[in-house]
This record gives structure tokens, sequence and C-alpha cells, in this order.
């Protein structure tokens, strides 16, 4: 497990785990549940993974309910070209503040695989709102399912390491590609600006802010209002 990636087999995947995968050549990362027998639960805009045709192997993959992001793929469909890495739980201020892209792991403490299992399963049937990049995207969906934590502040900087990360621009672009972070620049003027930007998203991470709620996944619609097409900008906080 090396400083910038938790690559991990496709074998080594436990159910309950919190998989993400690298899209687009590195600029943005696709997180989801697996939640065993080759399933993955992810949040996704409404018109990606629509078409379960695609699919050789599975005719349920890609099953979701009418108007929901939230699909249940199969995890070779879900990962595309892409390889799978693990995301990672209750990591130590430290560690987190070494790691020099967001989304990748968290200081939160992570709930029973079963119990990340049943919410995801769960928002499967019912939803979870609109997709947001900034507030309600795939890696605050999968942090959700693993902790049972949300951001009452919701209209305010997302929770997640990628929403963080687009809040710090100019600063987490120069950084948001490994292959730059390669073949950069001085490394002492690279893991000086690492430092500023990692500590900039280590106070709006889950595991350290103070205006995080824990809820049960079955009183999450009625709270939050997540049931209903109604776009997160346009609820009054
Ligand atoms: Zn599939």
């Amino acid at each position: 497990m090396g400083l910038l990636s938790h690559r991990v087999e496709k074998t080594e995947i436990k159910p309950g785990d919190h998989i993400y995968t690298w899209r687009a050549v590195y600029t943005y990362s696709h997180h989801g549940i697996y939640v065993g027998g080759s399933k993955v639960v992810h949040f996704t805009r409404k018109k990606e993974h629509s078409s379960s045709a695609d699919c050789p192997t599975f005719p349920d993959c890609g099953f979701k309910q009418p108007g929901s992001g939230v699909v249940l793929t199969c995890l070779d469909c879900f990962l595309g070209t892409g390889l799978p890495h693990c995301f990672e739980y209750g990591a130590s201020p430290s560690v987190f503040l070494t790691k020099l892209r967001g989304g990748t792991c968290t200081t939160a403490v992570a709930d029973q695989p079963e119990l990340t299992i049943h919410r995801a399963m769960h928002l499967l049937r019912t939803g979870f709102g609109s997709y947001h990049v900034f507030q309600n995207n795939c890696e605050d969906f999968a942090i959700y399912c693993k902790t049972g934590l949300l951001t009452l502040d919701r209209a305010g900087p997302g929770k997640s390491g990628q929403a963080s990360a687009f809040l710090n621009f100019p600063l987490a672009a120069a950084l948001s590609s490994p292959l730059q972070m390669i073949m950069a620049s001085p490394a002492g003027v690279a893991v000086a600006a690492a430092g500023v930007y990692c500590a900039g998203r280590y106070m709006t991470d889950v595991g350290v802010r103070r205006d995080v709620i824990k809820i049960e996944v079955e009183d999450l619609a009625s709270n939050l209002g997540l049931d209903g097409e109604a776009s997160v900008d346009e609820e009054p906080q």
C-alpha cells in the first residue's frame, strides 16, 4: 500500500468495502460500495449506467429505481478500464495529512460491513437525492454507507475529498495528477504545496468536522429531504 494509492486486487475486495477507481486519466475518481456477489452499489449522474444491455455477464447489471442515481452494477462494469482501490477509514491525522490527493482516505471510522451493505441496498431502493459534484457525489454516498455520517451544512463545502480538491483550485489542480507529481518540479516545492493543500482538506474531512451527524439510513429521506427530485441547490438552509 503506497503513499498515493490503495491499490488492491479484485480478489482482495470484501463485501462492505468502499472501493474506487480513477476515471478519465486520473482527473477524478469514482466510488462505490462492494456488496458481494461481484456487485457494486454506487451513486451516479442519472444518465450514466442506464443501459444494462452493454453488460455481457449479468442481466441485472445497471439496475436502479426510476429517477434514482443509485445503481447496482457488476464489479467489471463499475471498474471499466480502471483498477480497483480501497478507500481507507480510521486514518490517523498524520497519515491523512501525508496523502497528496483528495479522496483516498478519511479519519472517520467505518461501521461493520453488514451495516454498510444494509445502507447501500436500502439507498438502492430509496435513492440518494440529486447528484451534485460538490455536495452530494459518489464519494459522499460511499462514505455515508460506511459511516452513517452526513454533514449538516449541505450548502457549504462538501465533506468529500474531491469536492474539497475542487474548492482548493488551483493548488489542487496543480497536484491532481500523479503523473505531474512524478515528473514535477523541485521536490521541496511540491512537498510544501502538498502540505498546504492537505491541511485545507483536513479541515473539511468528515472525521474532523463538528457539524456532522450520524443518521440511520431508514431516517435519511425524511430528515434531509433526500427523496424526490428537488435539487440540493434549491433546498432552504
Ligand atoms: Zn456489468
